[in-house]
C-alpha cells in the first residue's frame, strides 16, 4: 500500500483534503489526522472491519480498546449512558485532552471496546480533527498513529516512519500542541478512577468533580489493558535520572539527553526545555532525535508530577520499563 501524505490548513482545513479523507473512511480504510495530543490513526469507529485494520496496522493486541473521538458532546448520546456527572465533564473539559469511560451502548462494536463492556470517548481540540469527524458523520475510533509500543507521533514525520506503506493517508498540519496523550477517567462506577495521566491536569478534573480521582488497583487496572503494557519507548535504551541522585550514564559521550536543567555529564546531544509543558510537547519528538541522529541510548530528567508533569512521569517510567 502507498501511503499518500497531504498538507492541511490546521486552523481552516481545506475542502477538497477533507474529501479525500472522507471518502477513504467512509470506505474503511485508515486516515492519520492531527489532534491536539498526538496524531490519532483514525477509522470509522462503528465499523467493525476498519477498526481491525487498525489493530493490524498498529500491531497493537486486540485486548486495547479504542477511543471513539466525536466532533459534540451530543454524538456521545448513543454511544453511551450518560449521567449529570459525565454530562457535566464533557461541557466543563470538552473540546480538550480528557476522555472519559462509560457504559457502552451496544452499537459500539466489541472490536472498539476491545470486548470491554465500557466505552471511552473524547471530542478532541484541533480545528482538522472536528471537521474531519463532522464530514464523516460517525465517530472515529484513533488510538495514536505509532506502531505499538513505540513512542507517539507528534508531527507527521513520526506518523510516516512507523505507518508509511501501512495506512492509506495521513493529513499533515504541523506539529501537535499538548504532546502527551489524554487523560483517561473510568465514570462506570460511583467512584471516579484515573485511568491513564494525561494532558488535562489531575487536580482540574478533582477540583470540579470535588472528590480524588482513585488510582485503579489491579482489578480495575484490568479494565484499562493499554495501562499494562510497555510503551512510548525509543528503539534505544532509555534511562531516568532522578536528581539529586547521581545521574549515571554508560557512555555520556555517545548517549543524549533530554530535561529540564543542564545534565552533569557531557552528554553527545543536550535537548533542554523551558517548562513543563514544553517538555511534554518534546519528549516523543526528543526520543525520535536521538534515534535519528544515532545515539546509544537517553537519559530522561525526572519532573515533578504537578499539572502534566504527572503525564509525563508515567510516560519516562513506560518507556524506560525493561521487558513488559
Ligand atoms: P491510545 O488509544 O493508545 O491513546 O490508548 C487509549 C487508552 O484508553 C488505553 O490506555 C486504553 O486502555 C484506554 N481505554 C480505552 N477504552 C477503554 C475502556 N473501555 N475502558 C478502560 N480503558 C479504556
Ligand atoms: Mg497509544
Amino acid at each position: 500500500m502507498k501511503t499518500q501524505c497531504l498538507v492541511v490548513n490546521p486552523w481552516n482545513p481545506e475542502g477538497p483534503v477533507l474529501e479525500e479523507a472522507t471518502g477513504i473512511l467512509r470506505r474503511g480504510g485508515l486516515v492519520a489526522f492531527p489532534t491536539e495530543t498526538v496524531y490519532g490513526l483514525g477509522a470509522n469507529g462503528l465499523d467493525a472491519s476498519a477498526v481491525t485494520a487498525i489493530y493490524r496496522a498498529k500491531g497493537r493486541p486486540s485486548d486495547n480498546p479504542l477511543i471513539l473521538h466525536v466532533s459534540s458532546p451530543l454524538e456521545a448520546e448513543p454511544l453511551a449512558f450518560l449521567d449529570a456527572r459525565s454530562r457535566a465533564l464533557m461541557s466543563a473539559f470538552w473540546p480538550g485532552p480528557l476522555t472519559l469511560v462509560l457504559p457502552s451502548r451496544p452499537i459500539v462494536p466489541f472490536e472498539t471496546r476491545g470486548g470491554l463492556d465500557s466505552v471511552a470517548l473524547r471530542m478532541p481540540d484541533h480545528p482538522v480533527a472536528l471537521a474531519l469527524i463532522d464530514r464523516v458523520g460517525v465517530p472515529l475510533a484513533a488510538p495514536s498513529a505509532n506502531l505499538s509500543g513505540r513512542p507517539s507521533p507528534t508531527d507527521a514525520s513520526a506518523v510516516l516512519f512507523d505507518l508509511g506503506g501501512r495506512i492509506d493517508l495521513v493529513l499533515d498540519a504541523g506539529p501537535v500542541s499538548v504532546g502527551v496523550e489524554s487523560t483517561v477517567i473510568g465514570l462506570c462506577d460511583e467512584t471516579p478512577l484515573l485511568l491513564r495521566a494525561g494532558g488535562t491536569a489531575k487536580e482540574d478534573i478533582e477540583d470540579f468533580l470535588g472528590v480524588p480521582l482513585q488510582i485503579p488497583n489491579e482489578e480495575s487496572s484490568r479494565r484499562s489493558p493499554g495501562t499494562r503494557y510497555r510503551h512510548y519507548a525509543p528503539f534505544v535504551p532509555v534511562l531516568v535520572w532522578k536528581p539529586p541522585e547521581p545521574c549515571t550514564c554508560p557512555a555520556p559521550q555517545i548517549w543524549g539527553y533530554l530535561g529540564l536543567t543542564p545534565p552533569p555529564l557531557p552528554f553527545a546531544r543536550v535537548v533542554l526545555f523551558e517548562s513543563l509543558g514544553n517538555y511534554a510537547r518534546g519528549l516523543f519528538a526528543g526520543f525520535r532525535l536521538m534515534e535519528k541522529e544515532g545515539l546509544e541510548g537517553v537519559v530522561v530528567q525526572w519532573p515533578s508530577g504537578e499539572g502534566i508533569g504527572l503525564a509525563l512521569r508515567d510516560r519516562i517510567r513506560r518507556a524506560a520499563a525493561v521487558g513488559s
